[in-house]
């Protein structure tokens, strides 16, 4: 049996930290959405085979236990006992270690497809349980929809549809490990976010007021090493965003605007400054199963 699933990527419109948790992990507060820039993972269940196997097309992927996707399906099938194998195969176009979550997208994707292909009749809360043992992102991926993020990544409480929006992406060349970011957070010194605020103006479809509330607490951290990252989002509002700023850990930047003729100026005169630019839009949750 088979089923390929959607695997959107992840923006971060707000990212804050309260805490860190006495075994060192942080505390979140964040608000997450999925975007239309997604990898295709393609699930198949081998009966006759304990295997798991991973293959994709991007030649710096591990496809072993170290794939999260891997991970996914190993963890899902030790726990419910399954005697299969599991063939996975993705085709990737998320930009990888760029604070997109294309890691925690792959897994959720099997942990959904495999849900299904097993009949394990598992909630999301459930899987969002499972997939936080991968890493904190795999929880949001689940649900791929507007959502408060809070705990270690685990507690996600979807919050409506975005006001209408453009988002444009830019990925710098530079790829980001996002413990050495982690460890660098200085609970002392850090601007925290006013993550409520976002929420709130989401729910009341305020895009003005959400422009204005938007931020990453780990930008400053990231940007130290990674210039690069303000002179981005320095030309994101000078060519029209309402707001830009850093994608989780980094070194990811996007900026949003209202009209797609906007999105499409600030895309042309971005490309002269990063060779990786996409005009995207909110993910929509109905397109998750492929076929
Ligand atoms: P994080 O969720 O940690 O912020 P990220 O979005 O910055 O991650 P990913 O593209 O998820 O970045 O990659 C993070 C690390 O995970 C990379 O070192 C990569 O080799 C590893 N990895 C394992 N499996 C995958 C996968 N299926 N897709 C992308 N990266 C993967």
């Amino acid at each position: 049996m088979e089923i390929s699933e959607k695997a959107p990527a992840k923006l971060n419109f707000s990212l804050d930290t309260p805490f860190r948790h006495q075994n060192g992990e942080p505390e979140w507060k964040m608000v997450m959405i999925a975007v239309d820039l997604a990898d295709y993972v393609h699930i198949q269940t081998l009966p006759n085979s304990h295997k798991i196997t991973v293959s994709t097309d991007s030649g710096f992927l591990p496809s072993d236990q170290r794939n999260l996707a891997y991970q996914a399906a190993k963890m899902l099938r030790d726990k419910y006992q399954i005697n299969e194998g599991v063939a996975i195969t993705i085709d990737k176009n998320i930009p990888v270690a760029a604070g997109m979550g294309g890691g925690s997208s792959d897994a959720a994707a099997v942990l959904r497809g495999l849900n299904k292909l097993w009949q394990l009749g598992l909630s999301r809360k459930e899987l969002a349980e499972i997939g936080l043992k991968i890493d904190s992102d795999v929880p949001f991926c689940i649900y791929s929809e507007p959502a408060l993020v809070t705990g270690k990544g685990e507690i996600v409480t979807p919050i409506g549809p975005l006001p209408p929006l453009k988002i444009i992406i830019a990925k710098p060349r530079d790829s980001v490990s996002t413990p050495s970011i982690l460890r660098k957070i200085n609970y002392d010194k850090i601007k925290h976010q006013d993550v409520d605020a976002v929420v709130c103006a989401i729910k009341s479809q305020d895009y003005a007021t959400m422009v204005t509330k938007m931020g990453n607490t780990l930008e400053s951290i990231t940007a130290e090493r990674h210039p690069e990252i303000l002179k981005i989002k320095e030309k994101m509002l000078q060519f029209g965003c309402d707001a830009a700023q850093m994608s989780g850990s980094g070194p990811t930047v996007f900026g949003v605007c209202q009209k797609a003729s906007r999105a499409q100026h600030i895309y042309n005169s971005l490309r002269g400054f990063c060779k990786e630019v996409y005009i995207v839009s909110p993910y929509n949750l109905d397109q998750q199963t492929c076929f």
